[in-house]
């Protein structure tokens, strides 16, 4: 059942990345868009916690050419991976930074006019992409300032090869919601029309992210930049308008360290949290909260698969160990594998399942599963 019985990285605690389910996402979200609209994968915080060595490789195989990270150092780490193609930088790089940019080939966000005019003045010409505000307000040229726009157009230490804007409420249903994305997707397409009017071109268009995909009709772009959905997951539990067949491509496994009878009336782990009814058999297992784990899980309904079942972590997470209550598995001992995240046959715990638990986003959980945990990438 499992192949990594005997390899080094699977003794304590890891990551398995489903490379088949990563290919299989990529290719139904490809499909997914509008012809000539091409996928971005956004591989930002270690490809959401999926490591982002072996999840570049494997899209750039499957043809994939553009890739968004957070930061410059997450641009810089591509690159030095080999991977090619274009790199945009979503987020924040300070404008001295400029030189590295363009040493590593690397598409910078412009995230206002100062930031634009900053960048121009370094004396490197830059690739940007130009970011639109278009009502989120956390990035971009307000979408009404015209003459801001055609002011960064005349720097020529910009080479504006794209223009794109970010919705911010595209994951929700609500009539109010839906009415907000429509005004982004009516300010940005207007955008774009006087830009092309005023010699101003857009280049390189994108508005949609996961959420965009699954809750808007095909959009006339150039690109989309997906990131949860890329890693086979929601953000929530909520539906979606479109039902894309995405697979989960990520599994956190840890081991049983010992197994022991607790006697009715003694208690178990920090501040003896857990004092049960009645006499149980529990195990210590080998991943904690510094592996990223949220420690609020247990005391949630938090459970583990062990033997294809589900079993209750009990007490309180710490920060390499948790335990679990096995009663019900009398054969369970040290050494067994234990699925936090993933399936084990029938069984499946999914992320968004703890998302919810925990009262945050999938994105949350995955990126932030630590650099503790070693990658193992199959498939
Ligand atoms: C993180 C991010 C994305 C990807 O978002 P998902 O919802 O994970 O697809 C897209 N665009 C921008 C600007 C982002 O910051």
């Amino acid at each position: 059942m499992y192949p990594y019985e005997e390899d080094p990285r699977c003794q304590r605690a890891w990551r398995e990345i489903d490379l088949c389910a990563l290919t299989h996402n990529a290719k139904v979200l490809q499909r997914a868009l509008a012809p000539g609209c091409r996928l971005m994968a956004v591989l930002k915080a270690g490809a959401y916690g999926h490591g982002v060595a072996a999840v570049a490789r494997r899209l750039w195989q499957e043809g994939v050419r553009d890739f968004a990270v957070a930061c410059l150092e997450e641009g810089i780490q591509l690159r030095s991976q080999g991977v090619k193609g274009q790199i945009l930088i979503l987020g924040y790089t300070p404008p001295r930074l400029a030189g590295e940019l363009a040493r590593w080939d690397l598409t910078q966000a412009v995230a206002d006019e100062d930031h634009g005019k900053a960048l121009a003045d370094q004396g490197t010409p830059i690739k940007v992409h130009l970011a639109l505000d278009t009502g989120m307000h956390r990035l971009g040229v307000p979408w009404q300032d015209r003459e801001a726009i055609a002011r960064l157009y005349a720097l020529p230490g910009l080479h504006i090869q794209g223009v794109f804007s970010h919705l911010c409420a595209c994951d929700s249903l609500s009539p109010q919601d839906r009415a907000f994305t429509r005004l982004q997707l009516d300010r940005f397409y207007d955008t774009l029309g006087w830009m092309r009017a005023r010699g101003c071109p857009p280049g390189q268009t994108h508005i949609q992210a996961s959420y965009g995909i699954w809750n808007l009709p095909p959009q006339p772009c150039t690109l989309a930049r997906a990131g949860i959905a890329l890693y086979g997951v929601h953000s929530q539990p909520d539906r979606t308008l479109r039902e894309l067949d995405l697979r989960p491509v990520l599994s956190l496994r840890a081991r049983v360290a010992s197994v022991r009878w607790l006697e009715e009336g003694e208690g178990a782990g920090y501040g003896l949290a857990y004092r049960p009814q009645s006499r149980r058999r529990i195990a210590a297992v080998t991943i904690g909260y510094g592996d990223g784990l949220p420690r609020c899980l247990s005391g949630q309904g938090g459970e583990v698969l062990l033997g294809g079942r589900r079993c209750p972590m009990v007490g309180r997470i710490c920060m390499d160990q948790l335990l679990v209550d096995l009663t019900e598995l009398p054969g369970a001992q040290a050494g067994d594998i234990v699925t936090l995240l993933g399936r084990e046959g029938s069984e499946e715990i999914r992320a968004e399942e703890i998302a919810e638990q925990c009262g945050t986003l999938t994105n949350e959980l995955l990126a932030r599963l630590g650099p503790r945990l070693p990658v193992v990438p199959r498939g």
